[in-house]
């Protein structure tokens, strides 16, 4: 307080402002206090209002998790609201840059949203999201006009912005968006602001999180979805394969069956009204197969190969072929477009049926409407086609085997019965009846005939040999018929001409036939074959098939029939020459004969002068006449050495003689064995002394009394140690005589030069020697052992040899101590 006089306040002036003071003071105070009191009304209100809204985006995040936009839309349109601010918006940070997802505006947008929906903002100082995603917090621009690095992004006329506050949406320390908010002026946000707009950041993050879930979760669905989709397509094509496998497996041999599995099984997995498949026949391709309801108009059944069909086509580029519109299709593809105008189908595909690079054939998908086939589908054609394909050569391979397989069995047939008549041939060497009427019966049978007949040539006639079936069961008359051979009769054609001669039907045969014709037509005989039997150049015979209906003979079936007429043939010779040898023989055998009893004969006549001459001899040595001197008996001795010698020559011609006439006999008597022994020793000890061997002999004791002819068992033993000394020219002979099981054995051993292996049972043949130039030296024959063996087998004995080359040999002989005369047969 002033006044314009010095004059003092009084106390109690001073007192009164005092007062007015207080007073003043309570009023001040007053309206403070009311003001906080205003005030905390106001933030409580604001909270409220505040949690409200915060509660309403949580609100509207659970009714539609799903969904962003809603959510963000509301974020927006609430913290613009409670923000006071002019716009907000909400924006989406995806690769690198900033994309508006809502947008709060409630006065003129104008270009300003127009240009944010359609122009991203990028990171960068210039604009305030780019910075917050840099800054990563969030960031108020009091006056964009006055922020020297912010660049407005159009004009100052159009953009008014001033304050502008933005917050990032963070999720897990990583920029998904930003909130943006705006004022016309310059009013900065105040701090609750900031902190209601972080918190709208959240939500808005975990809306944006939510719908990235469920979106990553949808696109999964979808892939899912569509992977199931492929792969139940997948599987759906699969069972079609293995069933169109299956049809193949089960009917291997039959291939309609498949063809029609693989034509329905393509039409229902492509969904084609048809499916055709086609076969190439020769220059044309033929419909083999066919599923489906459209029209088989008849140029479609079978057409030539040719560039101007689909069909045609695909064989010759060995390519499918998928012609959207065949309604519209060039001059290049005329032919198929007459086709499809009168069956009415429109895309069509052609798959070729390829083996080894070749077109067999094709199938052919058509639709009635214009509708292209998927790559998938085309794909799973060709699989069909190769199935298709693998059908086929199965079944022409098959269809080889059985061939083939028929073939063989039909040679193995043939092969079977030569052989059966190679084997009645080989039994029956003698008659020809048995082989004769084995080809008949077989040709018969092979050659499916009711009857066959050999017959054979005898001069001008042919006589029937053999015959079988039923000409010959119900007409006996065949049998004893003659044949003249003439060129009318296709027998007597066979003959003459010696080739087979074949006519389809004998009844209606030309003029050349008219003998066979006239009886043919008596006997109801059509089809004929006859084959003559060659030997060399010659036909003996023929052998003739009829039927009694017209029904060619195959090849196979003639060229069998003239095996039979070879067999025939060489089963004649056979008889012919077992016959021929069998009469040589016969004839040999008594020339031979006559031989041995000349010879016989012949040596016994020569013993009797050859005894008279030996015994004079003998007479005239002893001084029976007059004395002689020594010159002259020295001569005598040799007369009768020699003599003696060639009394065993003649000796032994006549034992062979006699063998061989079958006049040797043995003179059975009682004998010691001992004595027989003894007297070869005696007769031998001299020809040992000779060559200063020493000879041995080992009888044991009290031997049986043999039985036999003891004259000749002596010439056996005789022979032996006389051989024995005869090969030996140091060290010993030894004879030995036991008896053993009913038997005498009687060994003769030397140290001679011994026999090889070879020659030991061959020395016991007539005429025979190891060595003829050792047998120059020692002399001999060659018939001593054969007529020892002989004299023992008489006895029901053997006789055998062991020998050690170089070391000498054993003789053994074993004969029953009680012999029984045997008939020889040498
Ligand atoms: P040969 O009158 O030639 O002796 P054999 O029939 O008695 O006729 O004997 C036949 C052949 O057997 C003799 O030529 C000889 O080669 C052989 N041979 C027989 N005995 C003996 C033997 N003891 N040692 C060696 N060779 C023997």
């Amino acid at each position: 307080m002033a006044q314009d006089t010095v004059r003092p306040f009084t106390s109690r002036q001073i007192e009164l402002v005092e007062i007015f003071g207080s007073q003043a003071l309570i009023a001040i105070e007053n309206t403070r206090l009311f003001e906080a009191e205003q005030a905390s009304k106001r933030e409580l209100q604001e909270s409220l209002e505040y949690q409200t809204a915060i509660s309403e985006v949580l609100a509207v995040i659970s009714r539609s998790p799903n969904e962003l936009k809603p959510v963000v839309e509301t974020i927006a349109k609430t913290a613009r609201r409670l923000c006071d601010a002019t716009r907000a918006s909400v924006m989406e940070f995806k690769d690198v840059q900033f994309v508006l997802i809502a947008h709060d505006d409630p006065g003129v947008a104008g270009g300003l949203v127009q240009h944010l929906s359609q122009t991203p903002i990028k990171v960068e100082r210039g604009n305030l999201p780019g910075r917050v995603a840099l800054e990563q917090r969030t960031i108020q621009i009091p006056d964009i006009r006055s922020d020297p690095e912010y660049m407005l992004f159009v004009d100052k006329e159009r953009d008014e912005r001033r304050s502008m506050l933005c917050a990032p949406l963070m999720r897990k320390g990583e920029l998904v968006g930003v909130i943006v908010m705006s004022r016309n002026e310059v009013r900065p946000f105040s701090q609750r602001q900031i902190e209601l707009v972080e918190t709208f950041a959240d939500q808005a993050v975990i809306a944006i999180e939510n719908a990235r879930l469920f979106e990553a979760e949808q696109t999964r669905t979808c892939e899912l979805t569509e992977r199931t989709h492929e792969l139940t397509e997948a599987l759906e094509y699969q069972t079609a394969t293995s069933d169109v496998l299956a049809v193949i497996s089960r009917s291997k041999f039959d291939l309609q069956p498949t063809l029609d599995a693989i034509a329905g099984t393509a039409s229902r997995l492509c969904g084609a009204a048809d499916v055709t498949i086609f076969l190439r026949e020769g220059g044309d391709l033929r419909s083999t197969a066919h599923h489906g309801h459209m029209s088989m108009a008849f140029p479609y059944v079978r057409q030539p190969i040719g560039r101007d069909w689909v069909a045609g086509r695909t064989v010759i580029d060995r390519k499918p072929i998928h012609v959207h519109d065949l309604f519209t299709a060039g001059e290049d593809l005329s032919r198929g477009r007459e086709i499809a105008a009168l069956a009415g189908h429109r895309t069509t595909l052609g798959i070729p049926l390829l083996r080894e690079g070749a077109a067999i054939g094709c199938m052919v998908l058509r639709r009635t409407v214009v509708h292209p086939f998927a790559e998938k589908q085309i794909t799973i054609l060709q699989t069909f086609a190769n199935q298709a394909v693998i059908a086929i050569e199965n079944t022409r391979l098959f269809e080889e085997v059985q061939t083939r397989t028929g073939e063989l069995g039909q040679a193995l047939e043939y092969q079977t019965a030569i052989s059966d008549v190679l084997g009645v041939i080989g039994r029956s060497k003698f008659d020809l009846q048995p082989v004769l009427t084995a080809i008949v019966s077989t040709a018969c049978r092979l050659c499916e005939a009711p009857d066959a007949s050999i017959a054979l040539r005898r001069g001008d006639w042919l006589e029937f040999a053999a015959g079988h079936g039923s000409a010959w069961i119900n007409n006996e008359w065949i049998k004893d018929e003659k044949l003249p051979i003439e060129p009318g009769l296709v027998a007597g054609r066979a003959i003459l001409e010696r080739r087979p001669i074949h006519i389809g039907d004998v009844a209606t045969a030309g003029d050349d036939f008219a003998r066979s014709r006239e009886l043919a037509i008596a006997r109801g005989q059509r089809t004929t074959v006859a084959v003559p039997l060659l030997r060399e150049e010659e036909a003996i015979g023929c052998l003739f098939l009829r039927r009694i209906e017209v029904r060619p003979f195959s090849d196979k079936h003639v060229s069998l029939l003239e095996t039979f007429a070879d067999q025939a043939v060489i089963a004649i010779e056979n008889v012919r020459l077992f016959e021929e040898i069998a009469r040589k023989s016969r004839e040999l055998e008594i020339a031979s004969q006559h031989k041995s009893r000349f010879v016989a004969n012949m040596s016994h006549e020569l013993r009797t002068p050859l005894a008279a001459i030996l015994g004079y001899a003998e007479l005239m040595q002893e001084g029976f006449y007059e004395p002689l001197g020594q010159k002259s008996l020295d001569a005598l001795t040799r007369i009768r050495s020699n003599g003696n010698h060639l009394l065993g020559l003649i000796n032994t011609v006549l034992d062979i003689a006699k063998i061989e006439s079958g006049q040797f006999t043995l003179n059975m008597s009682e004998y010691a064995i001992e004595s027989v022994v003894e007297t070869v020793r005696s007769a031998t000890e001299s020809l040992a002394q000779n060559k200063k061997l020493a000879l041995k002999t080992e009888v044991a004791k009290s031997l049986p009394i043999g039985l036999g002819d003891e004259q000749r068992l002596t010439q056996v033993l005789l022979n032996l140690v006389g051989n024995a000394i005869k090969f030996t020219d140091t060290g010993e002979v030894r004879v030995t005589a036991k008896a053993v099981n009913g038997h005498f054995n009687v060994s003769v051993t030397d140290t001679g030069p011994g026999i090889p292996d070879r020659e030991r049972t061959r020395i016991f043949d007539l005429f025979h020697q190891v060595d003829s130039s050792l047998t120059k030296a020692k002399g001999g024959t060659g018939l001593g052992l054969a007529i020892a063996k002989q004299i023992v087998e008489m006895h029901g004995g053997r006789i055998w040899v062991e020998s050690i080359l170089g070391m000498g040999s054993t003789f053994q002989m074993e004969i029953p101590t009680r012999a029984e005369f045997q008939r020889q047969a040498l």
